[in-house]
């Protein structure tokens, strides 16, 4: 049945990445605290021309596309993934398949991998698929072109009708996915190609320099670079957490994702992390989302015995979705005992490991309260937190 879905985005992920390098496909590998994926897809699932995206994944790939894509797997307009095929072709003629019963007026497919793509470049193609079957998004070329036999010249090419294709490209829907299926078993290298075989006509429209493809491992550092310069106009917000949990029977306490031995465990409705606790509530405040309880009630019996990490993966998560990034985070926890001293470095290695962020931007440290309180008592612990976020300014 047609749900008039008059823009669907298919975005392809299917492939291996083997030129990345070690550390997986490239469009799963974290990119400034979110997958490569996550950001792609927040692209289009937040532009208002784009009615519904899906994402075209390996078979192998399912599990790790959805601890990838985190909190958006939740987007209203996010379709249900599809198993992509062996190649690119494939995957992209699977994926128009997949949305036939939708039949979209028109299909804008792109690149997992281009994780930068903006709101003017995807309308820009959508509006040129007004007067024409397909739009491209493409950059001239400046500089000059040699053709080479192996290491020596052998001309000049003249370059002033050569562009670079990017991605997204857009077409008719009803016109590519002809195309598609008739190209299948010619491997073409992009989807303009596919059109141009079946005679369809392709514009470009202008791509934007930042809408680079993330292929080798090295380009990582190129796209940190851009987001630092989409960053330059971040505004630093601080926040502030506390808690506290007593102490009950037990043989170890958890704290900031460490077990300790100790003679006493902590009493909670969760593992009862109190470190955790504070730091998950420090970003919640530095981002002005309320608090655990808020996002996770200590009624709903569902997080009876969570643990913790879960919530400071939403709280992260939170940030993410913000645009924005947690700069630094530093943790206090009040006890005569258990020692923290001997555990701080791995705590701060298992807060880094949640927040995606190096454990050199994380401080754990410890105080008594020389024998005075309730911590002095012995009866419990206490933690304060404070967390740093980099958020877009005005955001
Ligand atoms: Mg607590």
């Amino acid at each position: 049945m047609a749900r008039n879905r008059k823009t669907i985005a298919i975005i392809v992920a299917a492939g291996r990445g083997a030129r990345a390098g070690a550390g997986g496909p490239k469009q799963y590998r974290n990119l400034a605290g979110k997958a490569v994926i996550a950001w792609t897809a927040k692209a289009f699932l937040d532009h208002p021309a784009i009615d519904a995206a899906r994402v075209i994944v390996h078979r192998d790939d399912h599990d790790e596309y959805e601890r990838a894509m985190g909190a958006l797997l939740a987007h209203e307009k996010l379709l249900s993934p599809v198993t992509g095929g062996a190649e690119r072709q494939d995957s992209v003629r699977l994926g128009l398949e997949s949305i036939t019963d939708d039949a979209p007026a028109r299909v804008l497919i792109h690149d997992a991998a281009r994780p930068f793509v903006d709101a003017a470049t995807i309308v820009r193609v959508i509006e040129s698929l007004d007067d024409s079957d397909g739009a491209i998004a493409a950059l001239p070329v400046h500089d000059t072109i040699k053709r080479a036999a192996g290491a020596t010249v052998e001309t000049t090419v003249p370059r002033d009708a050569l562009w670079r294709a990017q991605t997204p490209q857009g077409f008719r829907f009803d016109k590519i996915l002809a195309a598609h299926r008739a190209a299948e078993g010619n491997v073409l290298t992009d989807d303009a190609a596919v059109a141009e075989a079946a005679g369809i006509q392709v514009k470009l429209v202008a791509g934007s320099p930042d809408n680079m493809k993330i292929t080798q491992a090295e380009d990582f550092g190129m796209a940190e670079l851009i987001l630092g310069r989409k960053n330059a106009t971040m505004e630093y917000c601080a926040g502030h957490g506390f808690d506290v949990h007593a102490f009950e029977d037990g043989n170890a306490v958890i704290i900031c994702g460490v077990e300790i031995p100790h003679e006493k465990k902590l009493k909670g409705h969760s593992d009862a992390d109190v470190g955790m606790h504070a730091l998950t509530d420090a970003i919640f405040g530095a981002i002005g989302e309320g608090d655990i309880g808020d996002h996770f009630p200590p009624s709903d019996p569902q997080w009876k015995g969570a643990p913790s990490r879960v919530f400071l993966e939403k709280a992260r998560d939170r940030v993410a979705d913000r645009g924005g990034r947690i700069t630094h985070c530093d943790v206090t926890l009040m006890c005569e005992a258990p020692k923290i001293g001997p555990h701080r470095n791995a705590m701060r290695n298992a807060l880094a490991e949640i927040l995606k962020i190096d454990a050199a931007r994380i401080s754990v440290k410890a105080t008594t309260t020389e024998q005075l309180g309730f911590t002095g008592r012995r009866e419990g612990i206490a933690a304060m937190a404070t967390a740093t976020i980099a958020l877009p300014a005005g955001a």
